[in-house]
């Protein structure tokens, strides 16, 4: 049984990043049938907060990436407190005292030696005496995990493919600090463990926490899941950049992107496979498959989302959109005005080329006589803009532009737009000639 989850920290909103990451996370699990879990990994008090959890549940909601199970990682520090006892019992995790400023002093000297900055462990060479002493001092330890040296630590990546980490070269993580409070990597593993996660998906930047993790899974006597890391979203030139980093579901919104386009461009982007406007979730979880995924950084270009909008504008049903549109604005509407909008609501405008009042065209005399004799040729029939235009030929001998567009200013107030053949009707015979009329004076 598959189970995957997605565990964001409650200190911002989503951005288009986590928001890719979740939608794999929900595709893997919906593909196989399984369970998608919201965890909120909200241990850090300082940062987290209430209206941040809420957010991200109502950008996932207008997604349509519903969670199965929800969890909060401040309601579970007991199952954390239990892990920690586990781990130091079994003496793999210890103590230290060191300082920020001591730190950041031993990683200066390393790197002029060009050494990688690693801890030195120094921590654990201090005797029961010496670690009394600090604490006399008042010198509060924060924990470290201590990584076993021995082997190095391998995984099959679902994305990334065999990977190897040398243990040696990774630091100690410090899983707790001196106040009590956790940092991710322990709360983590020990959620999925306890929440049965069998596959974590999760961006490229946490590959070393995986080497790490896969033994705190194994140190707490856990078989460790399946991973897989997804290559990170850059902008279209290439670069990590901070505008991604805050570009979330409001901007979307505000924009008129519909949600569909988002999770059409985010389940392909970075994959093999042709981003194409897919709006059947179904049709996107067939296809979907980590073994498409490339390593290279996934792309992600505004002017292709709009892209992707447009068409799933352009092709959305009238009972998919009809509870967004303007009031009285029927399916006959929507057809007329559907082409030419990149948004829902942009209908808006266009419709006002209906309900009116319409903007006034100064026309030529020779124009207001052409339109007055539209005024009085006008026929509603089935087609009545196809008649009037047809009978106008005939009778002014005009054609073209100045057969179409006077009528077309003098009905609409503009020089473009929908089609007239289908928005004549929806104007209504009384108001079309009354426009007609009113421009001929
Ligand atoms: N809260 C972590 C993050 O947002 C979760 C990482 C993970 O998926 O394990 O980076």
């Amino acid at each position: 049984m598959t189970t995957t989850r997605f565990a964001p920290s409650p200190t911002g909103r989503l951005h288009v990043g986590n928001i890719r990451t979740a939608l794999h996370n929900w595709m893997l699990a919906r593909k196989a049938g399984g369970t998608f879990i919201l965890r909120i990994d909200d241990t850090d008090a300082a940062r987290s907060k209430e209206e941040y959890v809420e957010a991200i549940r109502a950008d996932l909601a207008w997604l349509g990436i519903e969670a199965d199970r929800e969890f909060r990682q401040s309601q579970r520090l007991e199952r954390y407190e239990a892990a920690f006892e586990q781990l130091r019992a079994a003496g793999r995790i210890y103590p230290a005292y060191e300082t920020q400023q001591e730190l950041e002093l031993k990683r200066k000297i390393q790197l002029g030696r060009g050494l990688p900055p690693i801890y030195d462990r120094a921590a654990l060479e201090l005797t029961e005496q010496e670690r009394k002493a600090k604490e006399s001092e008042g010198i509060e330890p924060h924990w470290r995990f201590k990584l076993d040296h021995d082997e190095p630590i391998t995984w099959e990546d679902g994305v990334r493919g065999p990977n190897a980490f040398d243990p040696k070269l990774l630091s100690d993580p410090v899983i707790r600090r001196a106040d009590g409070s956790w940092l991710y990597m322990l709360p983590s593993t020990v959620d999925d463990i306890d929440m049965g996660v069998t596959q974590v998906l999760r961006g490229e930047d946490h590959v070393s926490n995986t080497a790490v993790q896969i033994q705190m899974f194994t140190a707490m006597g856990a078989a460790p899941p399946d991973f897989a890391h997804e290559a990170l979203l850059v902008g279209k030139e290439g670069k990590l950049s901070k505008r991604l980093g805050s570009l979330g579901c409001d901007a979307f919104r505000e924009r008129g992107i519909e949600p569909e386009a988002i999770v059409a461009l985010l389940a392909r982007l970075g994959t093999s496979l042709p981003v194409e406007p897919i709006v059947d979730r179904e049709a996107l979880l067939e296809t979907f498959d980590l073994s498409t995924f490339g390593r290279a950084p996934a792309k992600f270009d505004d002017a292709e989302l709009d892209r992707i909008n447009t068409a799933i504008v352009h092709a959305m049903p009238f009972d998919a959109v009809r509870h967004r549109l303007p009031e009285g604005m029927d399916a006959a509407g929507w057809h007329a005005v559907q082409p030419n909008v990149a948004t829902v609501g942009e209908v808006e405008d266009w419709w006002r080329l209906v309900t009116g009042p319409i903007a006034q065209v100064e026309f030529s005399d020779e124009d207001r006589a052409y339109l007055g004799e539209a005024a009085q040729a006008l026929e509603w029939g089935d087609d009545p803009w196809h008649a009037l235009t047809a009978a106008l030929k005939d009778s002014t001998g005009r054609k073209g532009k100045a057969l179409y567009l006077p009528l077309r200013q003098a009905l609409t107030g503009m020089n473009h737009g929908p089609d007239m053949g289908e928005l004549l009707p929806l104007i209504g015979e009384d108001e079309a000639r009354a426009r007609l009329a009113s421009a001929a004076k």
